[in-house]
């Protein structure tokens, strides 16, 4: 799926013709004023990744004091010189009821069927109203170009407000918390710091593995895991086998999941002799046990576990990317190729494993990557996201003055 910014054309890529406070379309092609900040910022957007789609209002067409031809002269106008992937026009006018007059969203939902879009995952940029509960309406992240004119706000949205279309743009292309689709799991088995994670609503879930428990000093497993998941009643948690017989990891495996109804049971591709745990991954999953295939890397291991979950319970499928990066690989397209075998099974979750740095997050939310999950120290790393890159050199600059000094250095 890809992400788009749908753009209104009046007063946010060319200029509107203002006249008593309200914005009015160009008449011809001789009046069309592409904005001066426009190409400029539509470039960025493409940069990053975006299907950039006007979608806009014409009812002077339907109105008959506008004809359709002059309406597409500017359009060809503008595709020639912006950046545009397509311009979808609506002619109506409300007495024709059309499903695709702003604010009704019709032209966002038909770009999207056409380019494959995740409305979601995508923006609208309006100076008006009706673009804004257009987008709204379709569930896009909306930002408003506020030009001031004589006329009602939206009456829902927008998330952001800016002056113009190069601030919007800046917008998109900074890091947020608040915009990521990508769901944060935290990864660890020390009580006092899942209680605390337990009540930051940024953690969507949970997960554990041996080592880690090991590195806590857990002793007792089930009873280190019964007291996890009495401080996190609401999200998922997975807790892995260790055994290494298939028999005696089933055993293990349906004992874990009886523990709970968000708990999911992490079985590792293989035991630890290379020998296949796909039998017992289709077994245990369409007995209703929600399994996480875990220490998966190899794209058939994953094109391979998402075959023997197909059908079954709701599952993850942990890949080690951070592992796949650490062997000089980048784990971006085989992330990206792991959401699109996912996404005709949609009780199947992709989760980005052993993340190496925070980017890691904001890439997993790029390729549309259900989960990431993170350990303490990459969470810990969650307040610095667009943090001033000016006040952050100073930060590091007074931190070696210090250290010197401290140090009580001579030269
Ligand atoms: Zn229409």
């Amino acid at each position: 799926m890809r992400r788009a910014v749908f753009l209104d054309r009046d007063g946010v890529i060319n200029r509107a013709l203002v006249r008593d406070g309200r914005p009015y379309p160009p008449a011809a092609l001789d009046e069309l004023e592409i904005l001066p900040d426009a190409p400029a910022a539509l470039a960025d957007l493409k940069r990053l990744g975006y299907l950039l789609v006007v979608v806009t209002n014409q009812p002077d067409v339907g109105r008959g004091v506008q004809t359709r031809e002059a309406v597409e002269a500017m359009h060809a106008e503008l595709k020639r010189a912006l950046p545009l992937d397509d311009v979808l026009v609506c002619y109506h006018t409300d007495s024709d009821r059309c499903d695709c007059r702003k604010p009704l969203p019709g032209l966002i939902f038909r770009a999207a069927e056409r380019y494959g879009i995740d409305v979601r995952a995508s923006y609208l940029i309006g100076d008006r109203w009706r673009d804004i509960e257009a987008g709204e309406s379709a569930g896009c992240m909306t930002i408003l170009i506020d030009r001031g004119y004589a006329e009602r706000g939206p009456s829902a949205g927008p998330m952001h407000r800016v002056s113009s279309l190069r601030a919007a743009a800046d917008w998109i292309g900074e890091p947020a918390l608040n915009r990521l689709r990508v769901k944060l799991f935290a990864d660890g088995a020390d009580l006092n710091a899942i209680r605390s994670l337990a009540a930051n609503p940024l953690i969507r879930g949970f997960t554990t593995n041996p080592t880690l428990m090991r590195k806590a000093g857990v002793t007792d497993y089930e009873a280190f895991a019964r007291d996890a998941l009495a401080a996190i009643a609401d999200r998922p948690v997975s807790f892995e086998v260790f055994a290494d017989e298939f028999v005696e990891m089933e055993r293990q495996a349906r004992k874990i999941a009886a523990w709970g109804d968000q708990v999911y049971v992490k079985i590792p591709i293989t035991n630890s002799r290379a020998e296949s745990s796909l039998d017992l991954v289709h077994r245990l999953s369409h007995s209703g046990v929600k399994v996480n295939v875990t220490a998966l890397m190899a794209p058939d291991q994953i094109l391979d576990a998402a075959a023997a979950l197909a059908g079954g319970a709701s599952a993850f499928l942990s890949v080690f990317a951070g592992r796949v990066s650490d062997t000089g690989r980048d784990p971006l397209p085989l992330m990206a190729a792991a959401v699109e075998l996912l996404r005709p099974h949609p009780q199947m979750q992709l989760i980005w494993a052993s993340p190496r740095e925070l980017l890691n997050v904001f890439h997993a939310d790029s390729v549309g990557c259900h989960v990431i999950t993170a350990t303490s120290d990459l969470l810990n790393k969650l307040s610095l996201v667009a943090k001033d890159l000016h006040g952050y050199s100073l930060e590091t600059v007074r931190m070696f003055h210090d250290d010197a000094s401290k140090a009580n250095y001579l030269l």
